[in-house]
């Protein structure tokens, strides 16, 4: 199956980017003829990463995908979507848990933006239970996440110290 033309944009934190994002990516990436990974700051979490790693991880594990763009995202997702001429937003679904947030906010977006859709992948069963949260604090922890994020999170996540005032990255 060719991919269509349309744009479509993946919005998240990605905190980092994990294997379960990256295989949205790759699934949409079969779809659909650009893909705008939008990297956003979230005014109701505060993330780990700052927001030019959380886009260089991102870039860093798309290169091989050659319709894949990542930007930074300002202001309202619906006007980045309306600026980038994008049909739809694409979601990745994991559990039931995931639905009621997903949900509010595609009808949130829908009252704001009618023409743009929102739209659900499902990844594989690999990878459905992966969560950016839950491989932070594993890999804070001391544990093992080398499976479930791409290399070079990995790499960062081993320069995480642990001290009396949480995880912090070394600095050189
Ligand atoms: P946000 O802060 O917008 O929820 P995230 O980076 O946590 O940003 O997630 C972005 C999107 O990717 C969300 O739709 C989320 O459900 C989805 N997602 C996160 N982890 C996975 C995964 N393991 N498999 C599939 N989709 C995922």
């Amino acid at each position: 199956m060719q991919p269509s033309d349309s744009t479509v944009i993946y919005p998240g934190s990605f905190d980092p980017i994990t294997n379960g994002h990256l295989d949205i990516i790759e699934r949409a990436h079969k779809l659909f003829g650009l893909i705008i990974v939008a990297v956003a700051d979230p005014l109701h979490k505060k993330c780990f990463f700052s927001l030019e790693d959380r886009i260089y991880f991102v870039r860093e594990s798309t290169k091989h995908l050659e319709r894949v763009r990542v930007e930074k995202l300002e202001g309202l997702l619906v006007d980045f979507a309306r600026k980038k001429g994008a049909r739809a937003i694409i979601r990745g679904l994991r559990a039931v848990s995931d639905f009621e947030y997903e949900f509010k906010m595609a009808w949130m977006n829908r009252r704001m933006h009618p023409e743009l859709e929102t739209l659900f992948l499902i990844p594989s069963e690999n990878y459905a239970y992966i969560a950016s949260s839950l491989v932070k604090e594993i890999a804070f922890l001391g544990g093992d996440v080398k499976e479930l994020v791409p290399p070079v999170v990995y790499e960062r996540l081993k320069d995480v110290k642990i001290d009396g005032k949480g995880p912090s990255l070394e600095v050189e």
